[in-house]
């Protein structure tokens, strides 16, 4: 295991030099194969996991830190927050070359802790590991898990909790807010240093830009990686929940997983966190947060732009507002995908409308009817379509219209159902099956955190033995909520 740690050379202002606190009694309960084979850690044996990420038992070349950063949080400016609970072992290199911070969730408290505990609870930790796998498994930008330790600790949350380790990876944790605890330290120095730094090691593509333009291009960067982002949280029904912009990766990544869901009837206004109490980040609300979100980024690299504040500022100004314009690109066209129309037109905006306010007004399952029209866009009479429909009259007309659009292309029934297939999973993290996972995990059973993985990592496949997963939620699902506690 080679390990690097390019974050520990930056200033002593951007972290603080911490030892993780050993859980009691770890033990390894989920090791993510198919990502420890990318790592080239496959020979990696549970005993040491357990010893390195829950007895925390260095690792050689290992310099634990905890990052710096601060975030709007529900809109309102909080100066310090850092990782409270994550530990940043050290950054290993792959065999491939890829760069991955070994960030270790629930290891102990740290200067940034502040009340808490610094510990994260096993139930947060499944959430977290399934949800990140199978965001992966969609294609979809993420910061990845590799393993989950469990221990005899006792945590206490809204009742008596198990504390476990997570240990995330990703190829950095620089979030929005980590310029911003900067920007409003009046650190300025460090703003440029940290783009510097990003450049470097994670945005090689930057390299070539003069320096006088470069905080521009970055901002550009992450505004484009944010909006094509945020598209596919919106094509796939995933809501985050608590998109704070401490909680915003610079890469474009979908990071903390807290009480985030995915839609199952179609719902835009769907709140999936309980404590979000005025819908601040609705589902339907993703993509204009997200703008808010780089405003704020953008606001700390002002003094950077340009020599002229108000020219500087108009330059931002036009850059945010190409946000909207990207991400809707981005989501028409892979809306377009998911009805199988290869090239989105213009005038499919009413025929998407009109499909989705079907979906809304008769409360009609998300995931599963996009993946029933893959099997049923060239029938006649497509009984299984709208069988999952009350009112069918209305159905009837969308279908004879979307028909006729199909047909102005030159593809084959079967290539339309190709490509619809590779654009709509047949199986989503719904909140029961975590909580399932859960239910059992907190007895000591961890066989459904197994099928469950293995399940997401190929969410387009059909996988016959695990059918029941693609159907909507049992009815005592209806009453589970997601708090923000963890
Ligand atoms: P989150 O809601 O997970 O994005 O966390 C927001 C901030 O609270 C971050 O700075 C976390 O590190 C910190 N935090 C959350 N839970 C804990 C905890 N149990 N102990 C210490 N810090 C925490
Ligand atoms: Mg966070």
């Amino acid at each position: 295991m080679q390990f690097d740690n390019s974050y520990s050379r930056l200033h002593s202002s951007f972290y603080s030099k911490v030892e993780p606190t050993p859980l009691a009694n770890p033990f390894m309960i989920s090791w993510n194969r198919n990502l420890a084979y990318e790592l080239g850690l496959e020979g990696m044996q549970p005993e040491q996991v357990a010893n390195h990420f829950g007895a925390m038992e260095p690792m050689p070349g290992s310099e634990p830190i905890a990052a710096a950063y601060a975030g709007h949080q529900f809109g309102h400016f909080v100066p310090q927050l850092g990782d409270g609970r994550s530990i940043l072992l050290g950054e290993l290199l792959a065999p491939s070359g890829q760069r991955w911070d070994f960030h270790l969730k629930g290891a102990g408290p740290t200067p940034y802790s502040r009340r808490g505990d610094g510990r994260a609870v096993l139930r947060s930790t499944i959430r977290e590991y399934l949800c990140s796998e199978a965001m992966h498994g969609l294609g979809i930008p993420t910061t990845r898990a590799l393993t989950i330790v469990g221990s005899e600790e006792e945590v206490y949350r809204e009742s008596l909790e198990y504390g476990a380790t997570l240990l995330r990876l990703s190829p950095t944790h620089i979030r929005f807010g980590t310029f911003e605890y900067f920007y409003y330290k009046n650190q300025f120095d460090h703003i440029p240093q940290l783009i510097d730094h990003l450049v470097q090691y994670h945005l090689p593509d930057l390299q070539d830009v003069a320096e006088k333009e470069r905080s521009m291009a970055f901002f550009r960067e992450v505004s484009k990686r944010t909006a094509a982002l945020i598209a596919q949280w919106q094509l796939v029904g995933f809501s985050h929940g608590v998109m704070n912009t401490d909680n915003m990766s610079v890469l474009g990544l979908t990071i903390d997983y807290g009480p985030y869901g995915f839609l199952d009837h179609y719902d835009p206004n769907f709140i999936c966190n309980h404590s979000d109490h005025t819908g601040r980040y609705a589902f339907n609300r993703q993509p204009e947060i997200a703008q808010w979100n780089l405003s704020c980024l953008g606001q700390t690299l002002l003094p950077f732009i340009s020599d002229d504040v108000e020219q500087g500022k108009a330059q931002l100004v036009e850059e945010i507002e190409c946000f909207q314009e990207r991400y809707q690109q981005h989501f028409n066209q892979g809306f377009s995908n998911k009805l199988g129309i290869e090239q989105y037109q213009k005038e499919d905006q009413r025929l998407h409308r009109q499909w989705l306010d079907l979906l809304e007004q008769q409360q009609v399952d998300y995931t599963l009817a996009f993946r029933i029209l893959c099997h049923t866009h060239s029938e006649q009479e497509p009984v299984a379509l709208f069988e999952l429909f009350s009112d069918r009259a209305v159905v009837i007309g969308w279908f004879k219209r979307y028909q006729k659009r199909l047909a102005q292309q030159q593809m084959t029934p079967r290539q339309v159902t190709t490509l619809m297939l590779a654009h709509n999973p047949k199986y989503i993290l719904r909140n029961y099956m975590a909580q399932q996972a859960i239910e059992a995990a907190e007895q000591g059973d961890y066989g459904e955190i197994e099928r469950l993985l293995k399940l997401l990592q190929a969410p387009f496949d059909e996988q016959r033995d695990l059918d029941r997963y693609a159907e909507p939620p049992p009815q005592w699902a209806k009453s589970l909520s997601v708090s923000c506690s963890s």
